[in-house]
């Protein structure tokens, strides 16, 4: 089965346009995927409002109507969001709640001050003190709850490289084995998210030693995407995303219809 559960349509502000639903499960049909799920962007902010979504109850209305169940003969499309900072407002609760959905992608992209993490200044903060910042940030997400997949943990390290400062979670794994204790506890899936393979890493994330501690924590559930945000970028780099995960022992990625998981062998 080859699966991408992780991509973006016109209606995330960041992707490209015009790129509808429809397009968007063609390109996905034509790459030989056989699960996919699609994920806009819907981020909410402390200081009220959202972000990063067209037109969320489009949005949430058109990918339930465009959903196609297992069985078909053809490729499963299921109905999802990414929603940035669940626990940032009650209001991100009320609305996954009041919308049906397959699968509910939780992200962090904003910290309290409501900033993407992409937007900050880097060269000239504290990174180890941003980076403990971001771990308590991420524990909260995950305590909150609410969502299904947990979303590219290491997204900091894709956008903090900045002259000779070369971001790792290497000094971090304490802090990484809080996430991924919280992440099992809690039954979310681990995203390996294949982004940093168009960045300056040029490789699918999380690093391999951190899948190899979620493996060995007790941790049976990945999910793995593309976070394609193009029509020619879909199934990108997922291919490498499965090879991470049958190194590091996990046969089977989880799938949820209607919010249930499902686990489906890798090959
Ligand atoms: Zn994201
Ligand atoms: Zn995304």
């Amino acid at each position: 089965m080859r699966v991408d559960l992780h991509m973006h349509t016109e209606y995330s502000a960041d992707a490209q346009y015009p790129q509808s639903i429809d397009d968007k499960i063609h390109a996905c049909e034509q790459a030989g995927l056989d699960i996919i799920g699609i994920t806009d962007h819907l981020d909410f902010l402390r200081s009220g409002g959202t972000r990063d979504n067209r037109d969320p109850e489009a949005c949430a209305r058109e990918v339930w109507e465009k959903r196609r169940p297992a069985g078909n003969g053809g490729i499963e499309v299921l109905a999802g969001m990414e929603i940035g900072q669940l626990h940032a407002t009650p209001d991100a609760d009320d609305f996954v709640r009041t919308h049906p959905f397959d699968m509910v992608i939780g992200s962090l992209h904003a910290m309290p001050n409501d900033l993407d993490i992409y937007f900050h200044d880097f060269p000239n903060m504290d990174c180890d003190k941003f980076l403990h910042e971001y771990f308590d940030q991420l524990l909260l997400l995950e305590e909150h709850g609410g969502f299904d997949v947990l979303a590219h943990i290491d997204y900091p390290l894709r956008v903090m490289k900045h002259g000779d400062y070369i971001p790792s979670f290497d000094n971090y794994m304490d802090r990484v084995q809080q996430v991924l204790r919280s992440c099992i506890d809690h039954g979310y899936a681990l995203e390996l998210n294949a982004a940093g393979i168009a960045g300056w890493q040029k490789k699918v994330g999380p690093p391999q030693d951190i899948l190899y501690e979620y493996k060995r924590m007790g941790g049976e559930r990945i999910s793995i995407g593309s976070d394609s945000h193009t029509l020619d970028t879909v199934a990108r780099g997922v291919d490498d995303c499965v090879k991470n995960a049958l190194d590091a022992g996990f046969t089977h990625v989880t799938v949820f219809r209607e919010r249930k998981p499902v686990q489906i062998a890798l090959k």
